[in-house]
């Protein structure tokens, strides 16, 4: 294994996921829904296998999803993309995260990724043999995870080539609010730095809050790729159908290294995801209202249990303080919880290069059915 690859030989999400099968623990680690998504987005894709759409699609994407993304991201956010040039279908926003690092990044350039940050991000950045530079999320004295914007003008400089953004955040449920986001604005346009967003929680905000994409911020059209897939909006997560929106030249760019990786994915899914993203919206958004209330029950439960929990804004996720409950380390209480609970739950620390501010905390999935969550809160009732 080569040294790009070898501080990363397995994913948490498949270790914990592995280990719920084994001690048939109710699985709250890996995020993925336990229900399916809209109907008539499932009936397009049974039609389109049954109507021969089953060879390879155009290497950008079908052109009636490509349409349907610029549409919605006109609609929604007012921004503006040609859907021949300025958008690239890719294998789930994964493939469009490590194809940017591919494109963008040469070697020795370094790129900011906050922290905790998606387990794939570091693994993206050294395949490219870019260096990353972490800043840490901090608590606030709400204890909501804010960014550090005095490490984030620390960590950028001559030698950053890009930034990688989730907004709304996993693990942490944070969505990052506007002062935050024109901060971030603010360095890369006095730096010249190509921001990477992953934004597939773009519906999944709670509370009234709505989402702000950074590249509607002034001089980021030009600097930002925004990433987005199907997986979260229509609780499809296995269809792997995801995209980047940004200007031509930069799309140019990742569309170079996504054709050697995959060329193309998952045609029959495409007309599907189009037809979703056109005719669904209402649906998505009973689902983000589905989570708020899910989100909730499972806070409130796991507070009687006797967690510290963090408020989530947004996602599948709510982070949790295990010391109450008289742990100190994370880690050891996810590898442990299935034996002793019969539930399994992600640790924050792994997300980190600097574990020791989240090595307390525990990431918990809501996005189940009603019935498993409360079968997950009957079993942790034994921890106490
Ligand atoms: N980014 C974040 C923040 C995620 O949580 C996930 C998956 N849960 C992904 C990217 C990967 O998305 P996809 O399955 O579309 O590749
Ligand atoms: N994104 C999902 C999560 O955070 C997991 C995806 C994966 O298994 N790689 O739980």
């Amino acid at each position: 294994l080569t040294s790009r690859l070898r501080p990363f030989t397995s994913t948490i999400f498949a270790e914990i996921t592995e280990l719920a099968r084994r001690t048939e623990a109710v699985n709250l680690g890996q995020g993925f829904p336990d229900t399916d998504g809209p109907a008539s987005m499932l009936q397009t894709a049974q039609r389109a296998i049954a109507d021969g759409v089953n060879q390879y699609s155009p290497g950008t994407g079908e052109p009636a999803l490509r349409e349907a993304i610029a549409e919605q991201r006109r609609t929604h956010y007012g921004i503006e993309h040609d859907p021949d040039s300025e958008v690239l279908v890719t294998v789930g926003a994964t493939e469009a995260l490590t194809a940017s690092m591919l494109a963008l990044v040469e070697p020795g350039d370094e790129v900011v990724l906050i922290e905790p940050y998606y387990d794939a991000y570091p693994v993206a950045v050294s395949l490219a043999g870019g260096v990353r530079r972490t800043v840490g999320l901090k608590q606030g004295p709400d204890h909501r995870f804010e960014l550090d914007t005095d490490a984030l003008r620390a960590a950028v400089g001559p030698r950053t080539r890009a930034l990688v953004l989730n907004s709304p955040h996993n693990p942490t449920g944070t969505v990052l609010t506007d002062a935050e986001l024109a901060v971030v604005a603010e360095v890369c346009r006095e730096h010249d730095v190509i921001a990477v967003t992953d934004e597939v929680y773009e519906h999944l905000l709670f509370d009234g809050r709505g989402h702000t994409p950074p590249a509607t911020l002034p001089g980021m059209a030009e600097r930002t790729l925004s990433i987005s897939s199907a997986g979260k909006s229509f609780s499809v997560t296995g269809w792997k159908i995801g995209w980047v929106c940004g200007p031509a030249e930069l799309i140019a760019a990742v569309r170079s290294a996504k054709q050697f990786l995959t060329f193309v994915g998952g045609a029959p899914f495409q007309p599907a995801v189009a037809h979703a993203l056109r005719t669904e919206l209402d649906w998505v958004h009973r689902l983000r209202d589905e989570l708020q209330r899910k989100r909730d029950f499972l806070a409130s439960g796991l507070t009687e249990v006797g967690f510290d929990v963090l408020a989530g804004e947004g996602t599948y996720f709510v982070c949790t303080d295990v010391r109450p409950l008289g742990f100190d380390d994370g880690e050891e209480f996810c590898r442990t919880l299935p034996e002793r609970a019969g539930v399994a739950a992600i640790p924050v620390q792994v997300f980190c290069d600097d574990p020791d501010p989240v090595r307390h905390l525990v990431r918990f999935a809501f996005c189940k059915r009603d019935e498993v969550l409360d079968e997950a809160l009957t079993r942790l009732h034994k921890l106490r």
